[in-house]
This record gives C-alpha cells, structure tokens and sequence, in this order.
C-alpha cells in the first residue's frame, strides 16, 4: 500500500474509491486487493499508532467468530493478535427484576448461560477496541502495492456521472484535489456523506434508551465472561478487556433514558464509581477506578437502497442498530464478504463494477439479512423495555427455556457466533 498526502495527488483515475478507512472500509480494501483493482482508501483521521502501555480505548466491539474468521482470511487477525485482545468464552443474560413475585420463578428459569466448551469451541468472541482492529486491517493493507490509503482527507463532494464518478478531496492543510472512479464505495459511518450525494434515502428511528459507555478498572481475576442483566429502565453490560501492566480492565454499558444518561455523564469519576456499585448487578467485580466515559444515542437507521449506479453502501453508512447485542460492526463484515463477492463475480465476467446491475447482487442478500436482525434487536428492546408483570413472566420463564434447552441453546450460541448461517468466504486466502 502506498500512503500518500491528498496535496501531491494530482487528478488519479482508481478503478474502486472506498471513503472511510475504519474497520469496514478497511477490511474491503484487504479482501479486494488481490483482485488488482487499484483501489484507493480515503480516510479523515489517521489512528493513533498502538503502544502495549496504553490503557484501553472507550470504542471496543465483541467481534463475533465469523468476524474473526474474515479477518483471518484476509490476513488482518494476526496483526490483531500482535497487539491485543481478549477472548470470552461465556455469556450470560438475565433480568434484573424488581417485582417480588418474580422471584417465585426457579434460578434456573431466569438466566440464560452459555459457556464456548459447550459446542467445543475455546472461546465464543473477542472483545477488541475499535482502533485495534482498523490499524491492524491498514497494516495489512499496506503489504498491497495496488492499494493507496489517502490520509488525513476528506471528501468534499461527489460528482455521478454515467461512466464515471468524481470525488473532490480536501487535506488537513485546505489542498485540493480530484480522484475519479468507476465505484465509489461509502464506508464513511452513520453520517455517510456519500450516502447524501448518491441522494440514497433514510429510514431512521431514535430509541427511547441511549448508552453510557464506561471504562474501569476492577479487582480480581481476569473475566473470561461477558454478560447483559435487563432492568426496568435498561440493560447494564459488562464486557472484559485485555490486562495492561497486570491490571483488570472493562467495558461497561449503562443503557438508561436521556435524562439519566445525562445526569450520569456530569459525575466525577468518584461519584460514578459509587452510582454503578449501587445499579449494577452484585455480580460486577469491586471496582478499583472508573477512567472514562462517553454517551451515545442510539438510532436505528437503515438506508433505503445499499447501491446505485456508481455507488455502494457498507456498514454503519447503510445501518446502525441498537448495540444491545454486539452486532454492528459484525454486520458490516458481512457486508465487505458480501460485497466482495459480488465484485469479484462481475471481475470474472467481465462486467463494469459501477454499473447497477452488477451491484444488485449484494443489495440482495444484504438489506434483507440487515433488515432481519434489525426487526430481532428491536423485539429484543421492546420486549425488556415493557413493564407488564406477565411479560416479564413470560420473558423470564423464555430466557429459562432457552437455558434448559441443549440442543436450542447451541444454534443460538452459534447464531450469536455468526457461525449460523455460515456465510461462504469465496475470495482468495491471504499469499
Ligand atoms: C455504544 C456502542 C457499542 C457498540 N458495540 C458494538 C459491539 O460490541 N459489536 C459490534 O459489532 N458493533 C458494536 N457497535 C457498532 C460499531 O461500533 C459500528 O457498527 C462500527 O464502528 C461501524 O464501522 P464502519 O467502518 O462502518 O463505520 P465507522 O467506524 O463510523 O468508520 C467510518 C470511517 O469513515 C471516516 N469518514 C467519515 N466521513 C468521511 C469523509 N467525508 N471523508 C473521509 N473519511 C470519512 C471516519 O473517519 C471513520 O474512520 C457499537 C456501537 C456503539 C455506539
């Protein structure tokens, strides 16, 4: 891969523009390169290099095994390795309820457990910070010479023409310059300008719930578990991450109304570490410190095509859903396997990548596949957000179920895997 600085790029015709060189757009980059396209990554914001002393970013993602699956095959997961990670073997939901008639319910019928030995498997996911993963998947980019990562710019407009589009780029020092392609790629995130100039419409819906992301540090063993308790007015996630130095470090997800969210972002790190000892399940290891936080809101947003001519959109610049269950960023893996596939059919045939036709495909397979697990995340919402005593019965004696039933519980465990359904990998294995 060639770096190169937008303000020496004269006017360069690419065979394929991705905007956005995050996690998604980075990963479709590795997996085309060996295609020969000349391919050009364009990215705003060089991440900051990884130092093993570092304390843990606030941005992670549970990587699902089919994820790692895809980045091993293009070649990005041992650089993942190289620097770190932390694998889960078990996972637990339950619901923290405060009805005492709930309680006449067995322990056994209010949890649901899975453990990776189960299906014979040493882990069920990784928890990887989102920066780790996209200086691994550039790295990796950059053993290709036919790949250029353009960094720091930013796309300023976009012209579609029938043969052709153009994409105006600006530097971090105002230069610019003009690249043209025959696809344009919009990797750009939940804001996707690309999305705006192909004049691609949005479906989008705010959740009632929005999410305190907090990093501590806690005492004890390292976590192999990562776990979810559903209560009243949110669920409360505790996600383990990598040792630094000997120390126990975790993410921990606080989803609560605005007003609580707000409330909670204006304490000093004392105060908050005093409010999660008192919200959270006793099952939250002894904190040591809290070192940081940051909000998010939440808003499901699904764009109404994922392609026209000359353009295609991937990951959070075609979705964003509730994050309740891990499932963003491994939905956009599934649509750079998807995409990638498409593309390297109509290489074969012979067909022009930016036309219509030879997009459709991907379009295809993965609005609809989106669009299903959206409906499943917001059933998920819906349901735990109702208060009704039956429903909370009915959820409770459901998760249970789900708990007593062996053979049910391992589709499910490979489902939250992303090993069920098994998505092919047809394009080549890393030289
Ligand atoms: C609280 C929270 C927890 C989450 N947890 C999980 C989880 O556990 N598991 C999971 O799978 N997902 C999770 N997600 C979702 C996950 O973070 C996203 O799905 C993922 O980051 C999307 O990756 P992306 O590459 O599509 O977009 P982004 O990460 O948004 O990357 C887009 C890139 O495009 C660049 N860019 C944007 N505009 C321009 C421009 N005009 N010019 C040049 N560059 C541009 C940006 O700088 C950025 O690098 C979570 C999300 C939230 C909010």
């Amino acid at each position: 891969m060639q770096t190169s600085n937008s303000k020496d790029t004269p006017d360069v015709d690419y065979d394929l523009v991705i905007v956005g060189g995050g996690m998604v757009g980075s990963a479709i980059a590795c997996g085309l390169a060996h295609s020969g396209l000349k391919i050009a990554v364009l990215e705003q914001h060089q991440p900051m290099a990884f130092s093993a002393s570092q304390l843990p970013d606030l941005r992670v993602s549970a990587l699902s095994v089919a994820s790692e699956q895809f980045l091993t095959r293009i070649g990005a997961w041992k650089h993942i390795q190289a620097m770190r990670l932390c694998p889960y073997r078990r996972m637990s939901v339950w619901e923290q309820h405060r009805n005492p008639l709930l309680s006449l319910l067995p322990p056994q019928l209010q949890c649901t457990a899975f453990d990776s030995k189960d299906i014979g498997h040493s882990h069920l996911g990784h928890i990887i910070e989102n920066r780790i993963t996209q200086l691994a998947l550039l790295e990796r980019a950059a053993d290709f010479p036919n790949v250029t990562l353009i960094t720091p710019a930013t796309l300023q407009n976009l012209e579609l023409a029938p043969n052709k589009a153009k994409l105006q780029i600006v530097d971090h020092q105002g230069a610019s310059s003009t690249l043209s392609t025959k696809l344009v790629i919009g990797a750009d995130g939940a804001q996707s300008r690309v999305r705006t100039w192909a004049n691609i419409g949005l479906n989008s819906d705010q959740y009632g719930q929005q999410a305190l992301v907090i990093n501590v540090e806690y005492q004890g063993q390292q976590e192999d578990i990562t776990w979810q308790a559903f209560t009243p007015s949110g669920p409360r996630a505790f996600l383990p991450l990598m040792d630094v130095d000997g120390k126990h470090y975790a993410s921990l997800v606080w989803y609560d109304s605005p007003e609580t969210i707000q409330h909670l972002q204006g304490l000093d790190a004392a105060m908050l570490k005093e409010e999660i000892a008192r919200q959270f399940p006793a099952t939250l290891p002894p904190l040591v410190q809290v070192l940081g936080k940051g909000s998010f809101s939440l808003v499901k947003r699904h764009a109404q095509r994922y392609v026209s001519p000359r353009v295609a959109l991937v990951g959070d610049a075609a979705h964003t859903i509730n994050p309740l269950a891990g499932q963003g960023v491994n939905l956009g893996f599934q649509d750079a396997i998807r995409l990638i596939e498409t593309l390297e059919n109509a290489l074969r045939k012979g067909e022009d990548i930016g036309h219509l036709s030879a997009l459709r495909p991907y379009e295809k397979t993965r609005r609809r596949e989106n669009q299903f697990m959206m409906a499943v995340m917001d059933l998920f919402y819906h349901t735990f957000s109702n208060t009704s005593l039956p429903l909370q019965f009915l959820r409770n004696a459901g998760l249970g179920v789900a708990n007593q039933l062996p053979l049910g519980k391992r589709k499910v465990m490979r489902y939250a895997m992303g090993l069920e359904p098994a998505l092919p990998l047809p394009f080549h294995k890393p030289r």
